[in-house]
């Protein structure tokens, strides 16, 4: 999501080349997402990048999406015993209280007397993370860009000024990278010989779980367990159930913890009447961090013209049309565009210089 929605920008006044390791885009931590928009979500750039990103969402160009790429979901924080110091958190990002029967008239087959109180945000909403991406892809060929998938960069030198870019697929020659490499985005700034900037990849799990026979979630909300300790939302008609971990790991094509997934569905077990008695379809997915939490974009301090586009952890996809634009602009050498300065973002917060000393 990061490589070509930026790429679709910079494609605009420039020649742009994506080099993607697998065959297919999306392949890696963009087609494991759960797929909302949740604009209270995540540290204050997050939700500054989110809520820049909200108007494209709601009003995509049709030739960029023939469909809505939002939906009403609406999110419920689920408050057990123990929990009761979230639920001032929860009102601070505009939660609202929920009464518990109006919970059971959601989700009716909550377990209320296992919950001390419910909080709601119906601004969580769906996202199609594939017509977003396909939207990108589209956009950037549109735009005379030019795709090598298959392709893994294996290195880079310098040449007179310009970068060569060594790949399993020969030698390319470019002015510019950027480094859009998700999990591997610090084994990538190592090869080209730039900040060591750590960005820790960190698994989260997910399964989908059949449902009884006549239950329909089509409506529920997300639910999730007050800190973020599990969560289920409805998914082409079956649930999926997250136990939210965030377990650090090397990059690797990443599968689901049976364990922490075993926990989640205990979890579920106490706030939803229903058995859960087989596991179905499971997959795992990385979100990769900076050590403070937020995204790294911004040329780097060491090598020239070696842009950082990564550590977009939880968010990627909610922030990618603010991202992508905050990108070109500061590769064109323009001023951080005005909606994205008027959500209150600091590019300061997000520049690869914030780990030079
Ligand atoms: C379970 C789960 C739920 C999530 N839910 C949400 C959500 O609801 N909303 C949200 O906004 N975000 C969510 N996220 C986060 C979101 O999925 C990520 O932030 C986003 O996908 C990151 O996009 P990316 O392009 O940086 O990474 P990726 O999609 O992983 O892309 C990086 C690409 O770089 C390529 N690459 C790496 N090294 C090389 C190399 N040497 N040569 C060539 N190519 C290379 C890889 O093949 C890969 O395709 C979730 C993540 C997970 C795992």
């Amino acid at each position: 999501m990061a490589g070509f929605s930026a790429a679709a920008e910079l494609a605009e006044a420039h020649r742009v080349c994506v080099v993607e390791r697998e065959p297919q885009p999306g392949y890696h931590s963009t087609g494991r997402s759960a797929a909302t928009f949740v604009p209270s979500y995540g540290p204050a750039s997050i939700q500054a990048l989110a809520g820049a990103s909200e108007a494209f969402f709601e009003a995509a160009p049709n030739d960029f999406a023939a469909a809505p790429l939002l939906s009403p979901r609406g999110e419920a924080m689920m408050v057990g015993l123990g929990d009761e110091t979230h639920i001032a958190e929860g009102e601070a990002l505009g939660l609202r209280p929920l009464p518990l029967d109006e919970f059971k008239r959601m989700v009716p087959l909550i377990r209320t007397e296992a919950l001390i109180a419910a909080l709601y945000d119906d601004n969580a909403r769906d996202l199609d993370v594939d017509l977003l991406l396909q939207g990108y892809v589209k956009l950037f060929r549109a735009r005379g860009g030019t795709v090598l998938p298959r392709t893994e960069v294996t290195g880079f030198t310098r040449h007179y000024g310009a970068w060569q870019v060594q790949t399993s697929d020969g030698d390319l020659s470019c002015a510019m990278v950027v480094n859009a490499a998700g999990a591997w985005a610090t084994s990538i700034g190592e090869l080209a010989g730039a900040q060591n900037i750590e960005v820790t990849p960190k698994r989260r799990s997910a399964v989908l779980l059949d449902l009884p026979s006549g239950a329909n979630v089509d409506q529920w909300p997300l639910c999730f367990g007050a800190g973020e300790t599990f969560y289920f939302k409805p998914m082409g008609g079956k649930l999926m159930l997250s136990p939210a971990d965030a377990t650090p790991v090397e990059p690797h094509d990443a599968w689901a913890d049976d364990m922490a997934l075993a926990e989640a569905v205990e979890k579920f077990h106490n706030v939803i009447d229903f058995e859960v008695t087989h596991i179905g379809h499971t997959w795992g997915g990385l979100r990769s961090f900076a050590q403070d939490g937020n995204p790294v974009a911004g040329f780097d301090e060491t090598v020239d013209n070696f842009f950082w586009l990564a550590g977009q952890g939880g968010y990627g996809i909610q922030t990618a049309p603010a991202l992508s634009r905050l990108t070109a602009a500061l590769i064109n050498g323009r001023q951080i565009p005005d909606d994205i300065a008027a959500h209150g973002l600091e590019p300061a917060a997000l520049s690869p210089a914030r780990f030079s000393h």
